[in-house]
């Protein structure tokens, strides 16, 4: 029997997994991949979201409260995950805003990767996926998790780096989630405003700058059967998201029509593999996978 195929992701806050990638992993792990999820902060300094959540007893017990949440998302997803143990640095009002002592983006750079190199070392995945160097979203704590995420990748299949962290370990492709473009909404507002829906998209997509992606696409996974598991996932961290809100006006079935991939960049590869790409693990071969030792 071959081993199984390994992949992680990474990522800065409980209900970013289930919002950014979260059809791919559960499409991997029906068809037998390991995936597993690693969390930086626990998203302590995160506001509630959803009006029905905010209730002093909720907001009192944040952490505790979003720990519980992120147990039940990853069981609809059916991933592993685990807690990197950073401290969320919340979303700063301005730029002349410091960010709270102590806080996962303060952090020394060695010191924020340390337990992700430890994960890398220890899961022995062969594919990566985090964010791109802007974060996807300029939240600090986003911008730290490509910082972190690169560092790992790079550093982990060096003996000579972060000793005491497990044995070398060098994954195979890095790649950055690609989910919020232009391209992508102006096609589902267009598919909405044809079939008289209305869509909410027109004044963010109105904003959007006109510019040559800096991130290119180079892979699309198609994953539109597991949009309604990605859609629990993401209700399941319900003081995040609510589910009257944004996220959930566009039809399900609208966007498996319109759109029935999660898109990504690649960003590094040391397998050979020529984009355009239908799979995350395109150019690992048998003789690349190796058995995880746990
Ligand atoms: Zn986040």
């Amino acid at each position: 029997m071959s081993a199984p195929l390994r992949l992680m992701a990474v990522h800065a806050h409980p209900d970013d997994e289930s919002s950014k990638g979260a059809a791919t992993m559960a499409r991997y792990v029906r068809e037998g991949v390991d995936v597993l999820v690693c969390t930086l902060t626990g998203g302590e300094r995160g506001s509630v979201l959803n009006p029905k959540m905010d209730r002093p007893e909720i907001v009192a017990n944040i952490g505790e409260v979003r720990r519980a949440e992120m147990a039940r998302a990853r069981e609809i997803l059916g991933v592993e995950q685990r807690f990197m143990g950073f401290v969320d640095s919340g979303l700063p009002e301005n730029e002349e805003e410091e960010l709270p002592e102590g806080c996962f983006a303060v952090q020394k750079l060695e010191d924020a990767a340390a337990p992700l190199v430890a994960a890398v070392r220890d899961f022995r995945p062969h594919v990566i996926i985090t964010y791109d160097d802007d974060g996807g979203y300029p939240h600090p704590d986003h911008i730290m998790t490509n910082k972190v995420s690169v560092e790992a990748f790079e550093a982990a299949g060096d003996p000579d780096r972060y000793p005491g962290t497990g044995d070398p370990w060098q994954p195979l492709k890095l790649y950055y989630h690609m989910g919020f473009t232009k391209e992508r909404f102006e096609a589902l507002h267009e598919a909405m405003n044809e079939r008289g829906l209305g869509s909410p998209y027109a004044d963010w997509i109105s904003r959007w700058e006109d510019r040559p992606a800096k991130w290119p696409v180079t892979t699309r996974v198609p994953c539109g059967d597991y949009f309604q598991i990605r859609d629990e996932a993401l209700l399941a961290h319900a003081t995040q998201v609510d589910p009257d809100g944004f996220w959930f006006v566009c039809p399900r079935e609208l966007q498996q029509e319109i759109w029935p991939t999660e898109d990504y960049h690649l960003a590094r590869s040391l397998v050979g593999t020529e984009p355009p790409e239908d799979d995350l693990f395109a150019g690992i071969h048998a003789d690349d996978v190796s058995p995880a030792c746990h």
